[in-house]
């Protein structure tokens, strides 16, 4: 989707920069998604007139983090995309709390926090996208969740139009779903993170990575698992059970090394993957009896 001259002057007057069909098969780690309109929401101050402004043009929007857990429907997109800027990002430590901006990376928030003695992050190192999408998400890996560290969130509630602030204790953060509404936009958030000499987070963080390495194939793009595991079970070891590793529908392939990560092994359209979740849900219904739910947010049109 444009955005309309009259919206692109008002933008503009606000010193809010917007980008013009730009793909997002570029700004997403499985390389796959359409065109559109992108606005960097630089100052937080202004969201809520940009906000208003959108409503006002009849202009739908979706918001991208990192890109790390999107697949992006092709062609022409119904709506424009908002984003927060990612050069220097906020970030500073008192005591035992960190204040992060949500435009973030999640990794070297985790790094800065080793650097001031501040652990318990340590699983979620090799976790790749921003700290607002760790947030929506409650991304997590080996043991932690960003969740449980969560005191504050500072964020734009669609349902007033303001910015407000939300204490952790009203926020439920369960296993890749949250308690925020679907367009609460995450801006800042405030962890309490438990003291820990550098040397033994560094120590934690490079198990971590070789666990990683180990496991998962970090040089193909991907969106990380596209199924959650259901309760008691590894959503992986089933489709790995069923043979399934390296199953493609065009270059949309199920990875040969970790069998709930789906690669774009080359030029993936969304209708591949998408019919590659499909197969292999079916599949595990088939034999498991089981109903796979994903992790992956797809935006379809
Ligand atoms: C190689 C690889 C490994 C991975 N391993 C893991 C893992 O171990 N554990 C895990 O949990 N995940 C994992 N993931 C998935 C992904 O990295 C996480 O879900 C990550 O937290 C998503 O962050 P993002 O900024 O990229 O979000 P995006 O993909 O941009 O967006 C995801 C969702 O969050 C929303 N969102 C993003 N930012 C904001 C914001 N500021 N405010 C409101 N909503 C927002 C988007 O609208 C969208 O609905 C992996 C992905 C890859 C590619």
């Amino acid at each position: 989707m444009r955005i309309n001259d009259k919206a692109a002057a008002r933008l503009k007057e606000l010193g809010i920069e917007l980008r013009q069909g730009i793909s997002l098969a570029e700004e997403t780690s499985l390389g796959i998604g359409g065109a559109t309109d992108e606005i960097l929401l630089g100052r937080y101050e202004s969201i809520p007139e940009v906000m208003r402004l959108l409503a006002d043009e009849h202009i739908p929007h979706r918001f991208l983090g990192g890109g790390t857990n999107v697949l992006i429907v092709d062609g022409e997109l119904p709506w424009v995309v908002l984003h927060l800027p990612t050069a220097k990002p906020g970030m500073r430590v008192e005591g035992n709390a960190a204040y992060v901006d949500a435009s973030a990376d999640l990794g070297g928030m985790v790094t800065f926090c080793a650097k001031h003695d501040l652990g318990g992050m340590e699983g979620l190192i090799g976790v790749p996208g921003s700290v607002g999408g760790a947030l929506r998400m409650n991304a997590g890996a080996y043991g932690t969740q960003i969740g449980p560290h969560v005191r504050e969130v500072e964020l734009y509630r669609a349902a007033s139009g303001q910015i407000e602030t939300l204490r952790g204790s009203d926020i439920r953060f369960d296993y890749r779903h949250t308690s925020f509404a679907p367009d609460d936009l995450m801006l800042r958030v405030k962890l309490e993170l438990p003291p820990k000499p550098f040397k033994e987070i560094i120590a934690g963080i490079k198990v971590c990575n070789e666990k990683r390495r180990a496991s998962q194939p970090l040089n193909q793009k991907s969106a990380g698992c596209i199924f959650k595991n259901p309760a008691g079970g590894s959503a992986g070891r089933m489709i790995d059970e069923l043979g399934l590793k390296g199953h493609r529908v065009g270059d949309a392939m199920v990875s040969d090394r970790h069998a709930n990560f789906f690669v774009n092994a080359g030029h993936a359209s969304c209708s591949d993957m998408l019919k590659l979740i499909d197969d292999v849900r079916e599949r595990v219904r088939g034999a498991y009896g089981m109903e796979l739910e994903n992790e992956v947010i797809v935006w379809r049109n």
